[in-house]
């Protein structure tokens, strides 16, 4: 199984589940077979309980899942039935555990976030991606991941550092991080800002993950100097720093990834090839 983690910086809301749902249609006109995994790291076992006016839609799945708004656009984009384990939450993983627990799948033993929790949630990610949901037989090829929240927040530091372990054991050509990052304009100097995104990619580096590309959301287009800043302060190519500013709807998102040649460098990433090519539509 191929990974592609997309994870954010600097604020929430900045647009990752779009971008993770554009990357895997990408892939998908590439002839990829592609599955998604939402991470939230709130303690709900599921989104059923939320209040939609602080969460979003509560997006209702085939087999009855109530679940972030995220898998909806997963599903929409990428035609693909999604299961509840799909989406994972620190509820379901603490459940999971402390049931275990009680069983006492783990006598003898003190049970802590590390390795039992980071455990949980590896073994989840690996069972759950080799599902099928495109309704075809055997797993996919590449399952995107998208880690919701910003890096940094205590909440999700056991899903970084089962993710760490996870690509670690993977190896590097299984392994693709995109991370979103917001390049803001200041009013009065009317520059594009690249040190919010310096410092997010810093912690992500501190916690042990690269990121192999950076998915830049801004308003209006990046400047050539503004790449080449975050390529030289974020040690990542300026090839693959990837230009998603505003759009008039969401469904602009991957035809601008496309016209990025996003999918070519991804697949290199992943030691993939191309078996079709996504359409060249502008
Ligand atoms: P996150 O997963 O980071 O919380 P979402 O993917 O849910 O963010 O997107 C947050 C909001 O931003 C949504 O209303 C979405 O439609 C909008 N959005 C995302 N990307 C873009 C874009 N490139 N241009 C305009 N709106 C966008």
């Amino acid at each position: 199984m191929k990974y592609v983690l997309v994870t954010g910086g600097v604020v929430s809301g900045l647009g990752k589940g779009v971008t993770a749902s554009s990357i895997g249609v990408v892939l998908k006109a590439c002839g990829l077979r592609v599955t998604s995994i939402k991470i939230d790291p709130y303690l709900n076992t599921d989104a059923g309980t939320m209040s939609p006016f602080e969460h979003g839609e509560v997006f209702v799945l085939d087999d009855g899942g109530e679940v972030d708004l995220d898998l909806g656009n997963y599903e929409r984009f990428l035609d693909v039935r999604l299961t509840r384990d799909n989406n994972i939450t620190t509820g379901k993983i603490y459940q999971s555990v402390l049931e275990k627990e009680r069983k006492g799948d783990y006598l003898g033993k003190t049970v802590q976030a590390i390795p039992h929790i980071t455990d949980a949630i590896k073994d989840w990610i690996e069972s759950v991606s080799a599902i099928p949901v495109d309704g075809k037989v055997g797993p996919a090829d590449v399952c995107v991941i998208e880690l919701g929240g910003t890096v940094g927040d205590i909440e999700s530091m056991p899903f970084i550092e089962a993710l760490r372990q996870l690509f670690f054991s993977t190896g590097p050509d299984n392994f693709c991080l995109i991370h979103v990052s917001l390049v803001p304009v200041l009013g009065v100097v009317g520059e594009q800002k690249t040190k919010p995104t310096q410092h997010s990619v810093r912690e992500l580096r501190a916690l042990g993950l690269t990121p192999h590309f950076l998915a830049c959301r801004s308003a209006q287009p990046l400047l050539e100097n503004t790449k080449q800043k975050l390529s030289q302060f974020c040690h990542v190519p300026a090839a693959n720093i990837l230009n998603i500013h505003d759009v008039p709807n969401i469904w602009h998102v991957p035809l601008l990834l496309r016209n990025q040649n996003a999918h070519e460098a991804i697949l290199k990433q992943l030691a993939l090839l191309c078996v079709a090519r996504p359409p060249n539509l502008q």
